[in-house]
């Protein structure tokens, strides 16, 4: 029996390549200095996973920026738009590779990056690959072979890790017509080849090759692909020791193609998927050796060294112990480094700090599992046993984690929890009763401006330099300079502006029981840039109102109607590590009735539209078609929970970026909220092709302007954008804002930006206006 790891973190554990790489690009330190902080990181690595007692310790899972670029550049698959970036003297490799990630404006050039999209169903963003017909790979990088060579030097023979082929190409996209992307795999292949000769001819025993696709939908052309790779490979190296590592999912209609491919060991991920262990037990070729991804590489929950032991034992027993191996999940680039950085029991008591292990901990239960099931009498390993159960025990019976009351309430909810109480047709007209609001009423999705001002009130309130009046009162003064000046240029819907908010989740996770946080839990989302997730680890409730100060205040400020503002169950779910002691579902809607808490108490504040945001729903979505339905239903109905506490003429919206609806389109209808704002205009509002087809019943505001530049949009594009939006939806359904929060904006853009969106509004009504009077 063996162990492995797939791939270690690799921001280091205080983020010094974040700081390094930023550091670089802003022209503040050299590219020597990168470089090493690069090798530090690697040789710590590794060192550690080797003194941790790993078996087989990859390679080429360090990343400057991120690992699928890295591939495109090893396979010299670069667009030909970043040609002139290679030419301009003085331009290392490595300042391609950026380019290629960040976009290059120098040298009086100007080249767009390549595009970036989430890694199957993690927070983690890869650069995409761009594919173009009869495109040709050859060898470009030799990153891959240093890093071996590294290792070797250190005295540890890694074994490399490669993106399969079938997945890479599967990865990226084609940028022009006439070919499907799995066509250029004869193209691809004998780059793969040439890179494993060469690693061959410096030592490589054991090679890795990442196919997280085979937890996918696979077309059969897909499937064939499979085998024609796999087999080509064993052709050309008889005598490679091949890993084939899948992940994220369960091999499903996949198993036996999988078991089929000439490897030597086969991952599967059995914390996602433990259901697939036996099928695949049953399929596995006489001689290959199963790789149990039995330690979670996604969530930071100690192991349960009794439940992993039992089914090692079982596998054990069915395949001999020479054919299995203990290994993570999935690579550990999904956890925080390392727990020992969290020395601040402010943040992170001691008693719910000892429930968790990050990556450095996770290697080491890879470790001691092999250990104990190998031989139970070391007395040492006992001892760690028998701590494993009373940690998990206690964890278990913690009365930190049970709140009766909060699974009664889920219990006695009924169906009228999640339903308004008339159809949103009733609805509409006793908001409009109310509301009086103009055809395309103008609003705004939320923040304004963090200004770098805003972000240091917070800084010094939380160093103490600011006491909590002072703070309050700068924060006041900014949300009611931010209300006169909607009242200016006479926004219909105005908003407080969330200067008070550190992130749209931590803020609400900080003032909800059942969440925590950490010091450096930081995790890799894309590039340079880490997300702390808070952890929820108990049953979540509200102990009082989160909002309503800030929203009634700004309400107070002014005669117009004031949105109050939330993030809704899903997403604060999604972009957090979730308790693994009971289903997503169960703690999605305790969340889901903290936040309907908090709509009914801006609703008796006399606050009467509340927009609950939802940006991360469909990034929920299961990697298995099979699986939507069962997700989108508990996923809907948490938002209706938190949606439906209130009297009809309360207005609902709610809010979704990055998203395309085209497949779930009858899903979000089925949210029921009285206005949904989603982001379009990067698309010249294709996305709305979707409601010429799909009648949508309720209010839709399309997002006439794209926020993520600083570019000012005039006014007759966005009534240009309108105009479009009018062909599929009805005047009387359409509202007017921009595509997502302004907070990463400055105020001076975002007021240009605004009152010509107002303007269009205006024009708008006037060819109504007109239109009726003729
Ligand atoms: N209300 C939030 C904001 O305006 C929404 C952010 C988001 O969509 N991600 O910032
Ligand atoms: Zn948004």
């Amino acid at each position: 029996m063996l162990t492995q790891n797939l791939g270690y973190p690799r921001i280091g554990g205080q983020r010094e390549l974040k700081k390094v790489c930023e550091n670089y690009w802003a022209g503040k330190t050299g590219l020597q200095n990168v470089l090493t902080v690069g090798k530090n990181i690697r040789q710590e690595n590794w060192q550690l996973q080797k003194e941790a007692g790993i078996d087989i310790i990859p390679s080429n899972d360090f990343s400057y920026y991120d690992h699928v670029l890295d591939h495109s550049l090893l396979f010299g698959a670069i667009p030909k738009r970043y040609h002139d970036v290679i030419q301009k003297k003085g331009n290392a490799e490595t300042d391609l590779y950026f380019a290629m990630a960040r976009g290059y404006q120098k040298d009086g050039l100007d080249i767009v990056a390549m595009e970036m999209t989430k890694w199957f169903d993690t927070n983690y963003h890869y650069i995409v690959p761009e594919f173009y017909k009869d495109q040709q790979f050859k060898l470009f990088s030799t990153k891959i072979i240093d890093e071996f060579y590294e290792a070797k030097q250190l005295g540890i023979i890694t074994k490399p890790v490669l993106i399969g082929p079938v997945s890479y190409l599967l990865l990226g996209k084609e940028k022009e017509a006439g070919f499907q992307r799995i066509d250029l795999l004869k193209n691809l292949l004998p780059v793969y080849i040439d890179i494993l000769n060469k690693l061959k001819s410096f030592g490589m025993e054991w090679v890795q090759f990442d196919e997280p696709f085979l937890s996918m939908d696979l077309s059969e052309k897909e499937q064939q692909a499979f085998i024609n790779t796999y087999k080509q490979l064993r052709k050309e190296f008889p005598f490679l020791k091949i890993v084939l590592a899948t992940y994220f999912e369960s091999l499903g209609d996949n198993t036996a193609l999988a078991a089929s491919l000439p490897v030597n060991v086969l991952h599967i991920d059995l914390v996602r998927a433990p259901q697939q262990l036996n099928e695949i037990i049953g399929q596995l070729p006489e001689k290959t050796i199963l790789s149990l991804g039995i330690v979670d590489g996604r969530n930071i929950w100690k192991n349960n060294f009794d439940q992993s032991l039992a089914v090692i034992q079982q596998v054990k027993e069915k395949l001999g112990p020479e054919r299995v191996w203990i290994a993570p999940s999935c690579s550990l680039i999904h956890s925080p480094c390392d727990l020992n950085n969290e020395k601040n029991e402010k943040v992170l008591t001691a008693e719910i700090k000892q429930w968790l292990s990050f990556a450095k901990q996770k290697i080491s239960e890879v470790v001691l599992l092999k250990n104990l099931s190998e031989d139970n009498s070391g007395i040492g390993n006992q001892h760690k046993l028998a701590e494993n159960r009373l940690i998990n025990e206690a964890r278990r019976s913690s009365a930190l984690i049970h709140n009766p009351s909060v699974k009664q309430r889920v219990i006695n909810m009924t169906e009228k929890d999640h339903k308004r109480i008339s159809s949103f047709q009733t609805r509409k007209q006793l908001q409009q009763q109310l509301l009086n609001l103009p055809l395309f009423a103008t609003t705004t999705i939320g923040s304004f401006p963090q200004t770098a001002e805003v972000r240091s009130w917070r800084a010094q309130f939380k160093k103490g330099s600011l006491t909590i009046s002072e703070y309050n009162q700068l924060i006041e003064e900014e949300t009611s300079k931010a209300v006169k000046w909607q009242e200016e240029i006479e926004l219909d819907v105005l908003v407080h502006g969330e200067f008070e908010r550190n992130d749209m989740v931590e803020y609400f996770g900080e003032q909800l029981a059942g969440f925590t946080f950490t010091q450096n839990g930081w995790v890799q989302s894309y590039g340079s840039r880490c997300v702390k997730p808070p952890i929820i680890y108990g049953d979540v409730s509200r102990p009082e109102a989160m909002t309503v100060k800030w929203s009634a205040y700004a309400q107070s400020l002014t005669s117009k109607w004031m949105k109050g503002m939330l993030t809704g169950p899903v997403t604060i779910l999604q972009w957090s590590f979730v308790r693994n002691d009971q289903p997503r579902s169960e703690t999605c809607t305790q969340i889901a009735l903290a936040i309907r808490d908090e709509v009914c108490d801006l609703e008796v504040a006399g606050i009467k539209i509340i927009q609950i945001d939802e940006p991360a729903i469909r990034e929920g979505l299961p990697l298995r078609k099979k699986d939507w339905e069962i997700y989108l239903e508990w996923a809907v109905k948490a938002f209706r929970i938190s949606a439906s506490g209130v009297q009809d003429n309360t207005q609902i919206h709610t809010h979704m970026c990055y998203s395309e609806f085209n497949d779930i389109i009858s899903a979000i209808a089925n949210m029921d909220a009285d206005v949904i704002t989603i982001e379009t205009s990067r698309s010249q509002m294709e996305l709305l092709d979707v409601f010429a087809d799909f009648k949508y019943p309720n209010d839709i505001g399309p997002g006439v302007y794209d926020i993520h530049s600083p570019r000012i949009p005039k006014r007759e594009e966005m009534t240009h954008l309108l105009k479009k939006a009018q062909a599929v939806i009805p005047d009387s359904q359409l509202w007017v804002n921009p595509d997502c929060g302004l907070k990463t904006r400055g105020w001076d853009e975002t007021k240009k930006a605004l009152i010509e969106m107002v303007s269009a509004a205006k024009e708008m009504r006037e060819t109504v206006q007109t239109a009726l009077s003729v």
